[in-house]
């Protein structure tokens, strides 16, 4: 058959996209014009599909830091306790909780900050400002908490996971009557059936090989890549050994390369970071796309 037959015959409708979990962070958590930036680039695509991997890596990270907000907003007697506990956070070891914590304190404050007082008072009666914040504040963190754990699953076509990790994942919920979300466990650790990413590993373990060899040859590593390295070789190491068991350290450390390789062949793997997913999908020959 001539190949102009075979294009007619067969079109292409099958252009996926894999939506790594810092682009679902985005859509699920950001503001309007971040989701509007997601939405434009998966129109071009026919079909969006991301992991269970995805939704750990979410859970444990991104929903984790607004259950922390949500419930110091319950725990704490004011706002200004709020901001007092988010200015002990550390720079450092807790440099992505504090981001998003500071992120979404602002869309909060944008969100209500053109509240006339005739409308609080009409709502409330009288009460402080301080108490009239608090009390939106539980609300808006509470419906972002559920809203995007919801969401989640909408924003795809599919939902995959290759390395049967953590497939009893819970919502988070509420337990007592202080109204404070639980969010644990927040790992596949704790997942009442085990998962296979040791086979998963083994599988893989040429791509991984050629993963591993593409990072060794970048030029002064950040830490999170020395960390990548590190972890990939134990646990490329590790794998030949029946009775060894990856260390969930060296899982997490490898999460974005765990990621790639379990996105579907044809995917285009859409990330918000460059600087880890390039080299990455560059060795295992998978396209990647990013914000401009
Ligand atoms: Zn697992």
């Amino acid at each position: 058959m001539p190949q102009w037959e075979t294009l007619i015959l067969q079109p292409d409708k099958n252009k996926e996209v894999f939506i790594e979990t810092s682009i679902m962070t985005d859509y699920l958590i950001k503001d309007r014009a971040t989701k509007t930036k997601v939405d434009k680039i998966l129109s071009a695509f026919d079909k969006n599909i991301t992991s269970n991997y995805v939704r750990m890596e979410f859970k444990k990270g991104p929903l984790q830091y607004l259950v922390y907000l949500h419930n110091k907003t319950i725990t704490c007697k004011s706002m200004s306790e709020v901001h007092q506990a988010i200015s002990k956070l550390s720079y450092g070891y807790q440099r992505h909780r504090l981001s998003t914590v500071l992120e979404q304190i602002e869309s909060f404050y944008k969100r209500y900050y053109q509240t006339k007082p005739s409308e609080i008072i009409k709502e409330y009666g009288d009460l402080s400002l301080d108490d009239f914040l608090r009390e939106k504040a539980i609300s808006y963190f509470g419906n972002l908490i559920r809203n995007s754990w919801r969401n989640f699953e909408k924003v795809v076509d599919e939902l995959i996971n290759e390395t049967e990790c953590f497939t009893d994942i819970q919502a988070p919920y509420k337990k007592g009557t202080n109204k404070v979300y639980r969010n644990t466990p927040t790992t596949c650790k704790s997942s009442s059936t085990k998962c296979r990413l040791k086979d998963f590993f083994n599988e893989n373990h040429y791509t991984f090989g050629d993963m591993l060899k593409k990072l060794q040859e970048i030029d002064s590593p950040d830490q999170e890549t020395i960390n990548r390295i590190k972890s990939l070789k134990e646990i490329l190491r590790l794998i030949k050994f029946r009775n060894r068991e990856i260390q969930v350290k060296d899982c997490w450390y490898c999460s974005d390369a765990i990621i790639a390789v379990e996105a579907p062949p044809k995917a285009s793997i859409f990330h918000n970071n460059k600087q880890h997913y390039e080299p990455i999908c560059e060795a295992i020959e998978k396209k990647s796309i990013s914000y401009n």
